[in-house]
């Protein structure tokens, strides 16, 4: 994951990764982009004295730049602008630029935050891919949604959902109780699983989660899925006894 990819605002887009492809990057395109002030900001802006100024709703179109699959991506948010006059030395004359941030409040197809293992089952897939979308809508919602991607990560994990509770008596468990039945085959991850509960605790009931919070669950959830579904670290460790076993001795 790149982090420096995801912000609440762009001046401009940099290369997103493409939703359909694996090879492509999403590029912007100055024709592709439409904005429009609403009537009641520029009344007011003319009240404020204030030229040069704009504020609205943008749409735009991100283009995948791989050949073969050039997918398309809408996006649409909230843009603000102002008109900057630079004096340009070669031609002594004040150069007009618009200085422009957008805030996407829709990216469909979303692209992805983050990659994942290809033993990722369809249905927690599914949820993971919801939540990129519901990043630019509603981060609650994406919290709620991450939480929700744990539950079937952990069903993909045939962790159970019924058993001994932590009271003691038989019945469904919560996901609390499910990440530590984990522990007990998987130790390691509770930590990681442990501060996605968290988060999507907060953005269930408190409706909202903080932006770089969700960026750090992404990333919990990249290394989570690298460490339990390739088992990258186990593999390691095998290959690493292996070669003390050898005494480091080719293989022959
Ligand atoms: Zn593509």
């Amino acid at each position: 994951m790149d982090r420096r990819l995801w912000r609440t605002k762009y001046g401009s887009f940099p290369l997103l990764p493409c939703p359909r492809c694996r090879n492509g990057h999403l590029r912007s395109y100055a024709k592709h982009f439409y904005r429009l002030q609403p009537q009641h900001v520029s009344t007011a802006l003319s009240h404020l004295e204030m030229g040069g100024v704009s504020e609205g709703r943008f749409t735009c179109f991100l283009i995948c730049d791989f050949r073969f699959c050039g997918e398309v991506v809408a996006v649409s948010g909230d843009y603000t602008s102002r008109e900057e006059d630079i004096f340009n030395p070669e031609t002594e004359e004040y150069d007009t630029y618009d200085d422009k941030t957008v805030v996407p409040r829709a990216m469909v197809p979303a692209p992805p935050i983050i990659t994942w293992p290809e033993k990722l089952e369809a249905v927690p897939r599914q949820h993971l891919i919801q939540a990129f979308e519901l990043f630019w809508m509603n981060r609650g919602a994406c919290a709620n949604r991450l939480r929700i991607f744990i539950e079937t990560l952990l069903d993909q994990l045939a962790v159970a959902r019924e058993g001994r509770k932590r009271n003691g008596k038989s019945g469904d468990l919560d996901l609390a109780e499910r990440i530590d039945l984990l522990n007990e085959t998987q130790s390691g991850h509770k930590i990681a699983l442990d501060a996605l509960r968290y988060v999507g605790n907060f953005g269930s009931h408190e409706g909202g989660a903080d932006f770089d919070d969700l960026l750090d669950c992404f990333e919990l959830i990249e290394h989570t899925l690298i460490e339990l579904l390739d088992e990258r670290s186990a593999k390691l460790q095998a290959k690493a006894k292996a070669i003390v076993s050898r005494k480091g001795k080719p293989k022959g």
